[in-house]
């Protein structure tokens, strides 16, 4: 019986499937050694004020560099850590090079603002607003330097963990950005619940500027709406001057994307800020 079941497993599972229940496997085993391994490093990618093309900040993207050199990206690692668990101890890693690196910033006379992605798991455990003041403090770094990029699904969770979190979040001083706005959940109740600093209008959006599909209406729906709610907004995945040229056109405050620099290892980031002018008032 057990020889027909296996065989009976290998017509069920496909060459295909077969590859990525390995795969997944793999990274599940060697993700809980990433950590200890100090295989994790949080990359930069510098965001711009549209006006005057400032530099003033920079998203935290997470990479795992294996020790043969070979990198993972974040898209395919992050959802294994959030079904383990692992994406606790991680994001806190994430939370504190972040504050590690605002600080070195800050002492280069560089006062930036540090974002980081949050996941919707770290939000709906208790300890989240501890483990940001906890880092702040242990680096000494103005909760106004750093910003938690959330999806909009994390807003729609209505539970008291959730709300209070953002509250005691919001009582710091720390900002608040909607990762990929406008690829959610279309309902904007949150909207009245939490205070959002920031939009980031998704990369489709940009894209669809200047390929003729929609001619931009959401970028400028998106824009106008925050205007009118007093958020900033940030367009992501900005390739092209063309698309830079709309956004501008648009009123949108901030730019990141390829055009004006792709995520980078922290040394290569420092070494880019210092060839642009970061000014003092980039922050608060
Ligand atoms: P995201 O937060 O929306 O980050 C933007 C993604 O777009 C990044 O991919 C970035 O490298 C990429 N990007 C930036 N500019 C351009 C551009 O001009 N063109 C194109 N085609 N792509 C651009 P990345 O680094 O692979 O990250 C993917 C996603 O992984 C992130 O999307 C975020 O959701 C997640 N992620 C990254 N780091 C962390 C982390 O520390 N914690 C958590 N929970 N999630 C993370
Ligand atoms: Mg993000
Ligand atoms: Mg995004
Ligand atoms: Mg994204």
């Amino acid at each position: 019986a057990a020889k027909e079941a296996g065989r009976a497993n290998h017509q069920f599972f496909t060459p295909e499937l077969n590859k990525r229940a390995s795969e997944r496997m793999w990274l599940e085993s060697n993700l809980r050694h990433a950590l200890a391994d100090n295989e994790l490093e949080l990359h930069f990618q510098p965001q711009f004020a549209v006006d005057g093309r400032r530099l003033v900040g920079a998203e935290g993207l997470l990479r795992w560099r294996r020790r043969d050199g070979t990198m993972i990206p974040p898209g395919q690692f992050i959802p294994v850590a959030e079904d383990t668990g692992l994406i606790q101890p991680i994001g806190d890693w994430v939370l504190g090079e972040a504050c590690r690196r605002a600080a070195d910033l800050l002492a280069r006379g560089h006062p930036i603002l540090i974002a980081i992605n949050l996941s919707a798991v770290q939000l709906r455990r208790p300890g989240l607003a501890d483990r940001v003041a906890f880092w702040l403090d242990a680096y000494k770094v103005p909760a106004r330097c750093l910003e938690l990029e959330v999806t909009e699904s994390v807003l729609m969770d209505e539970s008291d963990m959730v709300t209070g979190t953002f509250a005691r979040l919001r009582e710091m001083g720390v900002a608040l950005a909607i990762d990929d706005f406008g690829t959610g959940y279309s309902s904007l109740s949150y909207l009245k619940r939490f205070r959002v600093d920031k939009l980031k209008i998704d990369r489709s959006f940009v894209t669809s500027l200047t390929d003729g599909s929609d001619g931009g209406a959401i970028a400028e729906a998106i824009i106008g709406m925050a205007r009118s709610l007093r958020m900033q907004t940030l367009a992501e995945g900005v390739e092209t001057e063309e698309q830079f040229g709309g956004l501008a056109r648009l009123g949108c405050d901030q730019i990141q994307g390829y055009l004006l620099g792709r995520p980078m290892p922290y040394d290569d980031f420092v070494a880019f800020i210092a060839r642009h002018a970061a000014t003092p008032e980039a922050v608060g």
